[in-house]
């Protein structure tokens, strides 16, 4: 197939490698022209812009940073809306606020689109070994069309609902995990305090009722689980900034709706105030060590 993808960083770029892995024809933009030259050295063509790279696909994708973004690159001067094939079929996998994925959704009917809100979870790694989760909202004729695509990068696709419903189901996800998160820390701070060692409250806990993901497969304290991040002095992994991004639209959205997130609320402050420490660039689970109140382990 003929795809058009815009937006080659440390997402896109594996990403759209691995459609040229599966045999797709790849017209690739990004404002960067190294994250272009990579792409095309890899197998894609270059597009002269993001138009360029859409306007005779058969699919357009879209990894771009944020929601000011793709209302920029969808419906800004130029816009994709206005220039992409009716029929064609259009995903923005960008991590983005619910209210502007639902604009391009409606913009794209309009113009006879089938387009599909599909955020991932799975970091560069997973866009990297074609193993991330996609989180798809949209029409369930868009979703039947676009899972072969997007089972060329990632291993698991779930069709949440309608418009944003994808960008729900992201958010609501990384709010629960940073609030899993923050609590699995907290235990290990207060077994610090008691003399209880992490092994023993990671052996009781893992089996029994404060049993988490966090926990299991992340723990944020080095032992347990080896390959956590905590392992590796807290070596992201998962930006805390990532992180504090998701918890921002998950606070905008709780506002827009009316639902009461205090929790959320509150990963939200604690995650800002580490990232003003100056350690956003570190793994999320890294939070700990603000919690301990003090910097290192
Ligand atoms: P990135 O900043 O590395 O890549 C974004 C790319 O978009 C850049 O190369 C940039 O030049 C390009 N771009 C920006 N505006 C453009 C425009 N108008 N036209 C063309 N290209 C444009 O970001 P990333 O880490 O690849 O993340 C992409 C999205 O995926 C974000 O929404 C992020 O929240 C989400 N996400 C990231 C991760 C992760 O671990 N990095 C995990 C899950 C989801």
């Amino acid at each position: 197939m003929r795809i058009g993808f815009i937006g080659l960083g440390n997402m896109g770029g594996p990403m759209a490698a691995n459609l040229v892995k599966a045999g797709h024809e790849i017209a690739a933009f990004d404002m960067m022209k190294p994250a272009v030259d990579k792409a095309v050295a890899q197998g894609a063509r270059a597009a002269a812009n993001a138009v360029d790279a859409a306007r005779d696909s058969e699919v357009v994708i879209t990894m771009l940073p944020a929601g000011a973004h793709v209302r920029q690159v969808y419906l800004g001067d130029n816009g994709l809306i206005k220039a992409i094939k009716p029929g064609t079929l259009v995903i923005d996998s960008s991590t983005i606020d619910v209210a502007t994925a639902r604009d391009v959704h409606a913009a794209a009917k309009i113009a006879r689109l089938d387009f599909l809100d599909a955020p991932v979870s799975g970091g560069v790694g997973g866009a990297t070994a074609g193993t991330l989760t996609f989180m798809v909202g949209g029409e369930e004729s868009a979703f039947a069309r676009a899972k072969p695509v997007l089972e060329k990068m990632g291993k698991n696709i779930f069709h949440a609902g309608g418009a944003g419903n994808g960008q729900a189901a992201k958010i609501c996800n990384n709010m629960l995990l940073a609030i899993s998160m923050i609590g699995t820390c907290e235990a290990f701070v207060l077994a610090e305090k008691l003399g209880l060692d992490h092994q023993t409250l990671f052996n009781i806990s893992s089996t029994a009722s404060g049993q988490c993901w966090s926990l299991t497969t992340y723990c944020p304290v080095p032992g347990p689980v080896p390959a956590s991040p905590a392992n590796r002095n807290y070596q992201a992994g998962f930006t805390a900034a990532m992180m504090l991004k998701d918890l921002k639209l998950a606070q905008g959205a709780a506002h827009a709706v009316g639902a009461a997130t205090p929790l959320g609320a509150e990963a939200a402050a604690l995650y800002s105030l580490y990232e003003s420490a100056g350690e956003g660039g570190r793994d999320f689970s890294g939070i700990i060590q603000m919690l301990r109140g003090r910097a290192q382990s």
